[in-house]
């Protein structure tokens, strides 16, 4: 389909329904299918393989990636693991270092004891990237921008290393969104998702997908999506599928949002270091300019401490503290001790993830409310980093 981004969040997988005539996709609240003989069915032979309302997210999710193939899973963890199965004893992963803490844990407490091993690695400079690469790295796990320190990562140059030396390119584009980021394009061979943030963008759902253009990968990850079966229930997908029909109108708000915040933090000085790709002193300003089409919904800062951290969201009033992101609410966290606790402290700090450090998703709020309640909470008794520059420095 040749339509753009926007025509096709709506449209792509959804024609309407050839019974009814339904222009939203019916929820098909169904474990199986009625088979005329063995074996003789629509296409759909039983709700664990297959599912209608499934399919349509699928195909949507892969149109939005400009993807072939397109797989829906029961959480963001479910794809991710999915991916990890093309995987065998033996076999090697190259990492970036400040990944999503629940993908760090299921590389290293659950693979790890499998045989695999992982090097993790400061992706954003593709040399460490180069040198990381052994005769038996198969994959190659990049985010950009990157959680929680929003760090840009040249996708197009790690995608062609990786492809010069056999081995499979994976990013989790959850934190960009396909409005702003579409790794195939640049090159990767896989992208992964939680729905859960964005792209459902309503914070009530949990899921995941896997996009890909190439067959050969799609017919082994389809086949362990069913052989696993973390798969979404259809009024899960339902959900997904209304939620993307906002997506670029929301993804567009939130990026506003963003800024307005980290440009405001910057200049109240209050907040040590500001880390946000829209800041022309953020490391990869230019390269992140170059790659996405905006700068991205998160913002961090680090406050001086925990314990200045602890205060500062106990003095919030509007913004809610809580795990997640990418919903009309306004969400903050203290990664170190949330999102990245499964971080052991020691690498944690080193991947320069300061124990004072707040992680923001603005929602979709009138963004004077969210300033004017980061200013009240920002006493000056949350003492900061004091930095002669801000930026995303480490
Ligand atoms: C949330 C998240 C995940 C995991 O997704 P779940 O839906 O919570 O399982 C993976 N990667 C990134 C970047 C995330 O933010």
């Amino acid at each position: 389909m040749s339509y753009r981004f926007d025509t096709r969040a709506i449209h792509a997988g959804q024609p309407d329904d050839a019974t009814t005539g339904a222009i939203a996709v019916p929820v098909y609240q169904t474990s199986t299918f009625a088979q005329r003989e063995p074996g003789v069915h629509q296409g759909y032979a039983y709700g664990r393989s297959e599912n209608p309302t499934r399919t349509a997210l699928e195909a949507n999710l892969a149109a939005l990636e400009g993807a072939r193939f397109g797989l829906a899973f029961a959480s963001g963890l479910a794809a991710v693991h999915n991916v990890l199965t093309l995987l065998q004893a033996g076999d090697h992963v190259v990492s970036c270092a400040d990944l999503y803490g629940g993908s760090y844990r299921l590389f290293t407490k659950l693979y790890a004891r499998l045989g695999i091993t992982f090097t993790f690695v400061d992706a954003t400079d593709p040399v460490a990237v180069e040198r990381a690469l052994q005769a038996n790295t198969r994959l190659l796990w990049l985010e950009s921008p990157s959680n929680p320190l929003l760090r840009v990562t040249d996708l197009a140059a790690c995608a062609a290393l990786a492809r010069s030396r056999g081995v499979t390119s994976v990013v989790d584009n959850t934190f960009a969104t396909p409005v702003l980021q579409q790794p195939l394009a640049l090159g990767a061979d896989i992208v992964v998702h939680s729905t859960t943030k964005y792209l459902n963008g309503h914070s009530d759902v949990i899921g995941g997908a896997v996009l890909t253009n190439a067959p050969e990968l799609d017919e082994r990850l389809r086949f362990f999506q069913n052989a696993i079966g973390a798969v979404p229930g259809p009024h899960d997908c339902s959900l997904v599928l209304r939620g993307i029909k906002t997506l670029g109108l929301r993804v567009g708000r939130h990026c506003t949002n963003a800024r307005a915040i980290a440009e405001w933090l910057v200049a109240d000085g209050r907040a040590g270091r500001v880390h946000y790709p829209g800041l022309a002193t953020h490391p990869q300003h230019a390269l992140a300019a170059r790659q996405m089409s905006d700068s991205g919904g998160i913002v961090s800062f680090e406050l001086e401490d925990e314990a200045a951290a602890r205060a500062f969201t106990r003095a919030v009033k509007l913004w809610t503290v809580a795990e997640s992101l990418g919903g009309p609410w306004s969400l903050l966290c203290h990664p170190p001790t949330m999102t990245h606790a499964s971080v052991e402290p020691e690498v944690r700090r080193r991947n320069g993830i300061a124990d004072g450090l707040i992680r923001l998703s603005p929602g979709l709020e009138d963004v004077r409310d969210l300033i004017e309640d980061l200013d009240q909470a920002l006493t000056p008794s949350t003492r900061t980093v004091s930095l002669a520059t801000s930026g995303g420095a480490r």
